[in-house]
């Protein structure tokens, strides 16, 4: 399932330029990341790529269709492209962690039995059994972010978006998070993260887009997009921290008199 967009261009209410003429075609099944810094577009384009915002002009195509912003329409694109949001507590809402995994396939249709059966899936999935019955309000970010995660699996999407999925984790949830994107992927699932940090992106992504002041500014691999050191820079980002280290040794290997020593000094 391809994920494409087009001279995509949109503009807040109060005037903000949001997102300046974008046109992408997101490698399918691939584990691709959005880098900016804050204030760059990243969450309007994912709102957008998803059907929650409609674009001012250019188009969002799935599989080369444009999007149908019916309320029919909305419902399939939906039900091929999950997003999870940045902040858990903008997503879930039921009053216990069951019902916030089942109301995604409850309002697909799928009858009460179907519905226990996915959700039960979940539970076991992300080992959320023991606070099934929990409000959502009351977890740990960690949980709180699988639970956000899970409820948008329970539509079984090809494509998951994730809003800065790390953000506000401890380090032990954050690579609990990247572990789930990880087997989610190899599940053979398109998964879109955006996120300012450009040594997860790095070390993450099979592909990049650096997006700044709304506009899409390099596509690649992570190590085409980062190597640019001007455009990394003029983007307000860093270069990945292993870029320095890359550096720092190359100093160190040129002080030595050799040009490329066998071991490392
Ligand atoms: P990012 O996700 O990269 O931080 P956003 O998509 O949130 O970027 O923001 C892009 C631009 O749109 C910024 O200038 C931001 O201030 C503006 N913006 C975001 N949300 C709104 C809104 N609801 N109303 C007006 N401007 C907004």
């Amino acid at each position: 399932m391809i994920l494409e967009t087009k001279n995509l261009e949109f503009s807040y209410p109060d005037g903000t330029k949001a997102i300046d003429d974008v046109s992408i075609s997101i490698p399918e099944g691939k584990k691709v990341s959005f880098v900016g810094k804050n204030g760059s577009g990243k969450s309007t384009l994912f709102l957008l790529l998803n059907g929650t915002l409609k674009p001012k002009s250019g188009k969002v195509l799935l599989d080369g269709k444009e999007v149908n912003y019916s309320s029919s329409g909305l419902r399939e694109l939906r039900k091929k492209v999950g997003i999870v949001f940045q902040n858990s507590d903008d997503q879930l809402f039921a009053p216990t962690v069951y019902q916030d995994i089942g109301f995604g396939p409850l309002n697909l249709g799928y009858s009460k039995e179907e519905v226990d059966g996915i959700v039960g899936k979940m539970l076991d999935h992300f080992g959320l059994q023991a606070i099934k019955d929990k409000p959502p309000h009351h977890l740990s970010g960690g949980q709180k972010k699988r639970v956000a995660i899970a409820g948008v699996l329970a539509m079984d999407p090809d494509i998951i978006i994730l809003d800065e999925p790390l953000s506000n984790l401890d380090p032990v949830g954050a690579d609990e998070i990247l572990d789930i994107l990880n087997e989610l992927n190899d599940l053979g699932k398109t998964i879109i993260i955006s996120t300012h940090d450009v040594d997860l992106a790095y070390k993450w992504s099979d592909y990049v887009y650096l997006l700044a002041d709304s506009r899409l500014v390099d596509e690649g691999t992570p190590g085409t997009v980062f190597s640019k050191e001007e455009q990394v820079r003029n983007s307000s980002l860093k270069s990945p921290f292993i870029f320095d280290v890359y550096k720092e040794l190359e100093k160190r290997w040129l002080a030595t008199g050799n040009e490329q020593p066998k071991d490392i000094p």
